[in-house]
């Protein structure tokens, strides 16, 4: 049943998840074909609204070629008594749900990478202007969040205006972002979850400490904190943290309590800075991907707006089919930019020592954050094309894995000529393996298999 009858479309929970294929869409907003796209939150001072004003900069719908995309941008100012800054990033994530309400309307991701469509269907039913998608957002705004008092929207599809503001949005989610660095995660008793990305990975949740922001890159731990206090049935929530476990890989017995009952019984433990064992889970929504390449026995990290193939071949969205969906897939850790800032970025793993390869506009982006004696070690998609040529890149800039690789080789094995590989629950793909260092002559291909081993033994074929 629809929540707005006056609508020329059917708005309710049931259309969340709904995918809208490139065959079926009437326009793209945004996605990986545009450079520019963005949405924003803005919150002002209840003078500084005139609530319900709508604004179009650019051609609506009608006047945008079916079947096209086009460079999209977003602003939505809200205003109230309650509202204060630290709201705005949680606003702005339920755009993600709100729009997604929409029957025939999809949204993914957020911020500065933001993909919507419009069916053909739901244009033909007389979706046919920017205006109807206000409304709706300031209607279920209003409803849902009864601390917006005002509410205004601009929309933007004028290529010119889209850039220009991109650059303003990129230094208001900056400043932002840099609000929550330089706090620690034994400084607060307790951290938040978010639930919001349930409906497209039932098992997700996402833990936002202090020191890891969510994957999404949207909410930090001071946004969270904000809108569990304004909004405590909302999908944010606090989780108070309890025992720490394990300082290193970021385990609590309190994290673990809440992941086991909201993801129904299917996670036990979350490590929250390691890429094995127990991985923070992914939804899809992720910023990044750390991907470990077993040829060098360390990870790579690739970005959503990524277009060509990483160093091991895959490309962004082989990686993110990896990672995502709500489960623990060792080697595959879903990130946000703004963890990779975190003095705890996958440090049970070895950290900055352990990635070797990034596309070159992240570096740039992070490159006050990266270890200065680092920075020059780090390969990117201008310096190596292939696992071969990183293995020589490594070697020649003296990258501290290569000295793991030799400690590896140094361990005796149970007897010579075998590596005991630790247990591995492998999902359907080719999956690496931890463990097995390079250059020794092994080469294991699995495909479409599901393995479960407490032990797996591998001997050098001697030739016999
Ligand atoms: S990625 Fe995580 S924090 Fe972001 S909306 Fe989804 S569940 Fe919430």
């Amino acid at each position: 049943m629809s929540m707005f009858e006056d609508l020329p479309v059917d708005v309710g929970i049931i259309y969340e998840g709904e995918r809208i294929r490139g065959r079926e869409m009437q326009i793209e907003l945004g996605g990986p074909r545009e450079d520019f796209k963005f949405e924003l939150v803005q919150a002002l001072a209840l003078d500084e609204i005139e609530d319900g004003k709508m604004e179009i900069i650019g051609p609506d719908l009608p006047e945008l070629p079916e079947g096209t995309n086009t460079p999209f941008g977003m602003v939505i100012y809200v205003a109230g008594e309650a509202i204060e800054k630290d709201l705005e990033g949680v606003v702005e994530r339920r755009l993600h749900e709100y729009v997604n309400f929409i029957e025939g309307f999809m949204h993914l991701n957020q911020r500065y990478d933001i993909q919507l469509r419009l069916s053909k269907k739901s244009y033909g039913k007389g979706f046919n202007s920017f205006r109807i998608l206000g409304d709706v957002l300031m209607r279920l705004y209003k409803s849902e969040m009864p601390f917006i008092e005002k509410i205004s929207i601009t929309f933007m599809t004028d290529p010119a205006a889209v850039e220009e503001w991109y650059s303003k949005v990129m230094e208001i989610y900056e400043s932002r972002d840099a609000r929550a660095r330089g706090m620690k995660d034994n400084e607060v008793d307790v951290f938040y979850g978010c639930s919001l990305c349930q409906s497209f990975a039932p098992t997700h949740l996402c833990v936002i400490t202090p020191q890891r922001y969510a994957n999404c890159g949207a909410i930090s731990w001071f946004d969270g904190r904000a809108t569990a206090k304004i909004d405590p049935k909302g999908p944010v929530f606090e989780i108070p943290h309890g025992e720490c476990i394990d300082d290193v890989t970021g385990e609590y017995d309190g994290v673990n309590d809440v992941i086991r009952e909201k993801s129904l019984g299917e996670i036990e433990r979350v490590q929250l800075y390691t890429a094995f064992g127990y991985p923070h889970t992914s939804c899809g929504c992720f910023e990044g991907c750390a991907f470990y390449i077993p040829e060098v026995d360390a990870f790579g990290v690739v970005h959503r707006n990524f277009r060509g193939e990483t160093v091991n071949g895959l490309n962004f969205v082989t990686i993110s089919d990896l990672t995502a969906g709500g489960r623990q897939v060792d080697g595959f850790h879903g990130l946000s930019i703004e963890y990779m800032r975190s003095p705890k970025f996958m440090q049970a793993d070895g950290g900055w020592e352990r990635v070797v390869w990034m596309p070159v506009d992240i570096k740039q982006r992070i490159l006050d954050f990266i270890p200065p004696e680092m920075v020059e070690k780090i390969a990117t998609e201008e310096d190596v094309a292939s696992n071969e040529e990183l293995r020589s890149w490594l070697i020649e800039k003296e990258h501290p894995i290569v000295q793991r690789w030799e400690s590896a080789l140094a361990e005796p094995t149970e007897e010579p000529g075998e590596i005991t590989v630790p247990t591995l629950e492998m999902p359907a793909g080719a999956f690496p393996i931890q463990g097995i260092p390079s250059g020794m002559g092994f080469r294991i291909i699995l495909k479409n298999a599901k393995i479960k081993a407490e032990k797996m033994v591998i001997k050098a074929d001697s030739g016999r």
